[in-house]
């Protein structure tokens, strides 16, 4: 039977896959700034041609980080042959968060050991772009004729937000309503599960400001880093209580993640520590947030919130100025668990692995907020190799049957949906 033929195709492609993916982490495209994106997108391009795809390489014109030291190049390539529609897009970022400490083995060397693959982006996520080659490879070499289209995109930035990649992408139509039908992001949500979406993200920055005076008659000025400390008192006993209460529908992963959250990711005030110290009173002071929420809470209220607690500290302490500044906003976006492409690739997961996959919601935000809110695309779902939480970890790696596994599960599912 053909479909276990190509289970078996995909198998014997074990070692052409490890060799790619080794030959992907060798090249250390990290991010910030953008490294070596060049050098990855034509790796990427070049096996995209050998495989019989046509290949473009599209540089992010417009973008203000497209730069001649970093260019911001991505690769799409479209399977030769087929129809038009449907359309199955595999996307995977291959950009890198920079390795860090703590590594026992060159982060960049790419070494096999105990049937992994060490290094940074191994699995975060370039073991999910050479599984989704070699899982429409598998089909081509068993001579599967297609009914639609497949294609094949390597990005840029996600690790950043992806503004240069699939946003770039969706803007311009290459990841679009009228043109794809499926969209499978090969991130690392484990190859045993699969992933509708992810929960969003407001980032803010709050100012307090107060009035200099001399350090030794402090009553005589107003202390921004206090009204600062008075701020973070009420985020920690107003709003995260209330936070606590909260749950989503949606099944993220791990299940604490359930809940809304608000982190503080950094705080400034005063004089800089390693300037040279004065006794003043300090008249500055901001921090910002990084609030998590869910796809119950409209962002009008989430933003609304935060407003009202600042409005009511200034209501009750004159000296309490302020200032809000919203620095990002992620939507929430999870596709519909009874979608074509939803149960497709559980099924298929489902036959390579003799379990049907959990499905799952991710805490962190990845790049399907573009391909569902600026591409309209509404059915995205993540699946790949790799462990999650080892992603942006020392040694990290992704196991060798994982990719193999995964591969088989994303060439099952291409057959159906497109073959
Ligand atoms: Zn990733």
């Amino acid at each position: 039977m053909r479909e276990s033929e190509i289970l078996r195709r995909v198998e014997s492609m074990t070692q052409e896959m490890v060799e790619f993916l080794r030959e992907l982490t060798r090249i250390p495209t990290v991010n910030p700034p953008g490294e070596n994106y060049v050098q990855c997108a034509q790796a990427i391009g070049r096996r995209l041609s050998d495989f019989d795809y046509d290949v473009q390489y599209l540089e992010a014109e417009g973008r203000p980080e497209h730069t001649p030291a970093h260019p911001r190049v991505n690769v799409i390539g479209r399977l030769r042959g087929g129809g038009a529609r449907p359309l199955l897009h595999f996307n995977g970022h291959f950009d890198v968060v920079p390795a860090g400490g703590g590594w026992s083995f060159d982060p960049f060397g790419a070494e096999v050991r105990d049937g992994k693959v060490f290094g940074r982006g191994t699995a975060d996520q370039k073991a999910g772009i050479t599984a989704s080659i070699f899982a429409v490879e598998a089909l081509r070499r068993e001579g599967v004729a297609l009914a639609g289209a497949i294609e094949q995109s390597g990005t840029v930035d996600e690790e950043s937000g992806g503004f240069a990649g699939v946003a770039w992408l969706a803007e311009r139509g290459y990841i679009a309503r009228d043109r794809t039908d499926y969209v499978i992001i090969t991130e690392p949500l484990n190859v045993d599960r699969v992933c509708l979406g992810h929960r969003g993200v407001y980032w803010f920055k709050v100012a307090t400001l107060g009035r200099i005076a001399h350090g030794s008659m402090p009553f005589l000025g107003v202390n921004a880093i206090d009204k600062m400390g008075a701020f973070l008192a009420a985020i920690e006993h107003e709003l995260r209580p209330s936070l606590a209460q909260r749950i989503t529908a949606m099944p993220v992963e791990p299940p604490g993640a359930r809940h809304p959250s608000i982190n503080v990711n950094s705080i400034s005030g005063g004089q800089p520590e390693n300037g040279m110290q004065t006794p003043c009173v300090a008249d500055h002071c901001e921090a910002v947030f990084d609030r998590r929420y869910l796809m119950e809470e409209p962002i009008a209220n989430v933003r609304g919130e935060i407003e009202r607690i600042l409005e009511h500290m200034a209501g009750t302490d004159r000296e309490f100025r302020y200032r809000l500044e919203d620095l990002m906003t992620v939507p929430p976006v999870l596709t519909d668990a009874g979608s074509t492409l939803v149960t497709t690739m559980s099924q298929a997961v489902n036959d390579v692995l003799g379990a049907a996959p959990p499905l799952i919601a991710s805490p962190g935000t990845y790049d399907q907020k573009h391909v569902m809110r600026m591409g309209l695309v509404d059915q995205c779902i993540a699946y790949g190799p790799g462990l999650l939480h080892l992603a942006h970890q020392p040694d990290e790696y992704c196991r060798i049957d994982h990719l193999v596994s995964a591969a088989q599960a994303m060439a099952l599912a291409a057959m159906r949906l497109v073959g």
